[in-house]
């Protein structure tokens, strides 16, 4: 689950890590309030999403009137802001920040991410900030500095020391540089997170180390841990795909190929989307309906999989293990009877009860494309997609 900026400075502040002082508004009107209430004469507005980028995209402005902070603002709300984080159809911006602008001397790339091959919290600095991790690693892969933090003793001093003289940090600033480093390991680790990023860190004119953007990330499995965290969502920056299977209790990821998967387990789903592409095709979604595949389930899911109006072709690939492939099959059935599918459907089942499975959807006398093995399922669903006669079956039609 990711966070809005001012929402990622407020959950760091709280561990020790300073930012410039800001304030957040839903409208042009409030923003420029706000920055009345902060007082000064600069500031920067920025717009709330969930990426980064939007210095390029026209997401950050700095302002030094009233009247720049409602022209930045009108330019930005309702508007959709594509950024190259963002993909083409942009995020939409309904908050944006407004913060004391800061004289900069230096801006430095602070991450710390989750490594899965060292098993370990790593910590990736650079003195070249600004940029996108991205580039730096493309134009001064030599800048960049990594450590990793031995889990039973946490990140020591001496590591937060070793970074700020690699990174060429003022002797005076070390402290401060070692403080902002340790919260948000902290924060990281107390709150679950699996990214923290701070690009830029700066150190102003005046000796101070402010983190002038933040972003994070956080394990979704753990938000039930915190249940503080998990308040910060905000359904109007993600795949509205997604949050519609979230609330369902479905596990679902939106693609963008045109070939929608119904499967039970995850690794199956997997397997299945990579066969979907081995066989010339793109698949539309990840979808994980679990175990227990009841008709309800599967009904639920086929609703989903349909809400995509790229889906040209719906693959059901089923394992029954502890489930039975009759039930499964009633399952699909019952919900081509009451959700409109006006695509083909193939269905591959295979487990216990598999042959009383495949004699139900035969009797069903619906056109399902029947598979038996995992690859045949594939290259049907892939074929079906791909002709034009296909594409025109209707299954049935909700009454
Ligand atoms: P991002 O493009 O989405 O990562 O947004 P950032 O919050 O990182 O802002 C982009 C850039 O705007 C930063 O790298 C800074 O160079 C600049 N910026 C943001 N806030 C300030 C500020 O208070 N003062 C100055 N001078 N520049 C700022
Ligand atoms: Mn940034």
């Amino acid at each position: 689950m990711d966070i809005h900026e001012y929402q990622a400075k407020e959950v760091l502040a709280r561990f020790g890590v300073a930012s410039p002082e800001g304030a957040l508004a839903y409208s042009p009107e409030q923003a420029a309030y706000r920055a009345r209430e902060l007082g000064g004469e600069k500031w920067v507005v920025k717009a709330q999403i969930h990426a980064g980028g939007r210095g390029k995209a026209g997401g950050v402005k700095l302002c030094n009137s009233d009247r720049e902070i409602e022209e930045a603002c009108e330019k930005m709300f309702g508007r959709k802001l594509v950024t190259h984080q963002t993909g083409p159809e942009g995020k939409g911006v309904y908050r944006v920040y407004v913060e004391t602008a800061v004289p900069i001397d230096r801006e430095i790339y602070l991450g710390l991410v989750l490594d899965r091959t060292s098993q370990r919290v790593m910590i990736v600095a650079s003195g070249e900030g600004g940029m996108e991790i991205e580039d730096i690693s493309a134009n001064e892969p030599g800048s960049i500095v990594r450590a990793t933090v031995e889990p039973a003793v946490g990140l020591q001093e001496f590591q937060c020391r070793q970074i700020a003289f690699k990174l060429g940090i003022e002797a005076g600033l070390v402290q401060q540089f070692v403080r902002t480093l340790q919260g948000c390991y902290r924060a990281f680790t107390e709150l679950d997170a699996t990214m923290v990023e701070i690009n830029p860190l700066v150190v102003t004119g005046d000796n101070r180390i402010l983190a002038l953007d933040a972003k994070m990330t956080f394990d979704d499995n753990a938000m039930f841990r915190h249940p503080a965290v998990a308040e910060l969502r905000d359904k109007s920056q993600e795949d509205p795909r997604e949050s519609r299977a979230a609330d369902r209790g479905l596990n679902y990821v939106g693609l963008d190929g045109n070939i929608g998967c119904i499967v039970n387990g995850a690794g199956l789903a997997m397997a299945t989307m990579d066969m979907i592409k081995l066989a010339g095709g793109e698949p539309a979604n990840f979808l994980d309906i679990g175990g227990g595949a009841t008709p309800e389930r599967v009904a639920k899911a086929f609703r989903l999989v349909m809400s995509d109006k790229k889906v040209q072709a719906i693959l059901v690939n089923i394992f029954a293990g502890i489930n039975r492939c009759d039930w499964v099959a009633e399952g699909v059935v019952q919900a081509l009877r009451e959700v409109e599918v006006d695509v083909p459907v193939i269905v591959r089942l295979a487990g216990t009860n598999v042959e009383e499975g495949q004699k139900i959807l035969a009797r069903s006398g619906l056109p399902i494309i029947r598979a038996t093995n995992l690859s045949e399922a594939a290259e049907r669903a892939v074929k079906a997609w791909q002709s034009d006669v296909a594409r025109g079956i209707k299954v049935r039609v909700a009454t």
